[in-house]
């Protein structure tokens, strides 16, 4: 069993996906091709959001959002310690100061509620991510923005296609940031990002700092880096999107049917919040034991990665931003008993209850 099938997906998309990358190998335009303008209005009108700016990677997404609202050093950036790294190291990267807050321990989303206690003269903006496909309370962390005049970044690496309150994720918020990593829920077969927002001016300093600050060839009005996302792999996402509302619909039908076959069980389940919907870039649960419990499914065959073992203020390069003894006692908790499960579009229902009953078997023992 496979953790993520990108063998069966590209199986079942072989033609459309064959056919887009010879296209590109036939025209030569290698950077910046027409397939990179055409992903950009497809992904526009699916989230909503006026503009679309792909880029090399999730990590540089957010990294030319910051730029481009011209975070400087010293600057302070409100976000969870519960992440992957990209996250805190957008940040860090141009002089800034990460600034974490807990999470809250059903969704493993930062907690709103902390996040107005934590906003001093330094703070510039506030980045929450949206884990495991399902977004977080984007509308409370709008509001106290607001009252600050802060920006709001969404990581929506891992919740592309996600559902908040009848809006998409990506589009909820001053900006949103994706990936298209392999593994995520809309994926290329190499690096690849984008960034959504309906502010003209700040989607125009997005596409200037993609190429290098370049307003026109050779005038470069500001400082920018090499971001672009490659034609071919804009051409990956384009054969993707063929089927992608069906596999988006089939993992929210995978994550209900995890869920269902595991709720009578002592494993602890990762809470929905009844406004939004879950695309499950991770389908994760809470167990007890774990190393035991993985390496039992490991011996059955059963595939299982921990997203996140150890939460960023107790990395090395990240513990610097600690602020004391006890901190983020949510995050920490979680780090010890998160643990991911196979799933995929292509994921079966027979090797779905391989699993759970392999789960439930390990964690009774
Ligand atoms: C994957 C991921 C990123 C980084 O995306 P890349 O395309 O790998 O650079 C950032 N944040 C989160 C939450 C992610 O899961």
């Amino acid at each position: 069993m496979e953790f993520v099938d990108l063998k069966a997906q590209y199986r079942a998309l072989k033609v459309q996906i064959d056919e887009r990358i010879q296209r590109v190998l036939d025209h030569g335009q290698y950077i910046m091709g027409p397939e990179v303008a055409e992903l950009e209005g497809r992904l526009a009108a699916f989230t909503g959001a006026k503009h679309c700016i792909t880029v090399a990677s999730g990590t540089e997404a957010l990294l030319i959002s910051l730029m481009a609202l011209g975070l400087k050093p010293g600057d302070e950036v409100i976000t969870t310690p519960f992440t992957f790294a990209a996250t805190a190291e957008a940040i860090v990267l141009l002089g800034g100061k990460p600034v974490f807050v807990d999470i809250e321990p059903d969704t493993c989303n930062i907690d709103a509620q902390l996040i107005e206690a934590k906003i001093t003269r330094r703070t510039r903006a506030i980045m929450p991510v949206s884990l495991y496909g399902q977004c977080a309370d984007m509308d409370e962390i709008n509001a106290t923005a607001a009252r600050h005049g802060l920006a709001v970044i969404e990581d929506a690496a891992q919740s592309f296609g996600a559902n908040y309150k009848g809006r998409k994720s990506c589009n909820l918020s001053t900006v949103g940031c994706t990936s298209f990593f392999p593994s995520k829920p809309l994926g290329c077969y190499g690096d690849g990002g984008a960034i959504f927002t309906t502010d003209d001016g700040f989607a125009q300093a997005c596409r200037e700092i993609r190429v290098h600050g370049q307003s026109a060839r050779y005038v470069h009005t500001r400082v920018g880096v090499g971001g672009r996302m490659d034609t071919i792999q804009c051409a990956v996402v384009l054969a993707k999107l063929e089927r992608f509302e069906w596999e988006l619909q089939r993992r929210r039908k995978l994550g209900e049917r995890y869920n269902a076959l595991l709720t009578s069980s002592a494993i602890d389940l990762l809470s929905v919040r009844p406004d939004r919907d879950c695309v499950w870039g991770q389908y994760t649960v809470f167990v007890e034991k774990r190393a035991e419990v993985q390496s039992a499914l490991f011996a059955r065959g059963i595939p299982t990665v921990i997203h996140y073992p150890n939460p960023l203020h107790t990395q090395p390069a990240y513990a610097e931003y600690r602020t004391g003894e006890d901190d983020f006692p949510h995050s920490v908790s979680a780090g010890l008993r998160v643990m991911s499960l196979p799933i995929s579009a292509d994921l079966d229902e027979v090797d779905q209850h391989r699993v759970t009953q392999a789960l439930i078997d390990a964690s009774s023992r």
